[in-house]
């Protein structure tokens, strides 16, 4: 079962991702993720991945369908993918098409996650993470203790309403 999450940033996909696939006995496959570890592995496509980073710019779509279509072939998606963050635009549809029929599968399920903005920056306003070993909190406010290191909470500049709207527009965009 092959299931791709389709929506806002913020909307909740990260939430509900991991529970999807640990109902459906799949792996969830999000972008930052693999990008992140092919990048920390040292992979042809991860080294390329990196030059774009370390100059601050954006990834190009066919590195990060590449890093997603190696991470498909590994053990722990042979019993199917929950797909997190892995297309925002057409062309980035387009090619999660082509990368999924190169490694036999098909979707069986598009899941779009509809909120309105409004909602999103109250959830993500809502959030804070500990300053030492970044756990998240959700209801939590800045300047509190964390649980597991009483480290202080605080709010990341990505998660005010401002930066929220703007990444809001960048989307819609
Ligand atoms: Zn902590």
């Amino acid at each position: 079962m092959n299931i791709l999450l389709f929506g806002k940033p913020g909307a909740g996909k990260g939430t509900q991702a991991p529970k999807l696939a640990e109902s459906l006995g799949a792996a969830t496959l999000a972008t930052g993720d693999v990008l992140r570890s092919a990048v920390r592995e040292g992979t042809p496509l991860g080294r390329k991945a990196k030059e774009f980073m370390d100059r601050g710019d954006l990834v190009p779509d066919d590195v990060i369908l590449g890093v997603v279509g190696e991470a498909l072939a590994r053990p722990e998606y042979a019993r199917g993918a929950v797909l997190d963050g892995v297309v925002r635009t057409v062309p980035q549809a387009e090619g999660m098409h082509r990368v999924l029929k190169a490694s036999g599968r098909t979707l069986d399920a598009v899941v779009y996650f509809d909120i309105d903005n409004d909602h999103i920056v109250e959830r993500l306003s809502g959030r804070t993470v500990c300053e030492k070993c970044q756990t998240p909190y959700t209801g939590r406010n800045a300047g509190e203790a964390c649980d597991k290191c009483g480290g202080t909470l605080v709010r990341r500049k990505d998660d005010e309403p401002d930066a929220i709207r703007n990444r809001l527009k960048v989307y819609e965009a």
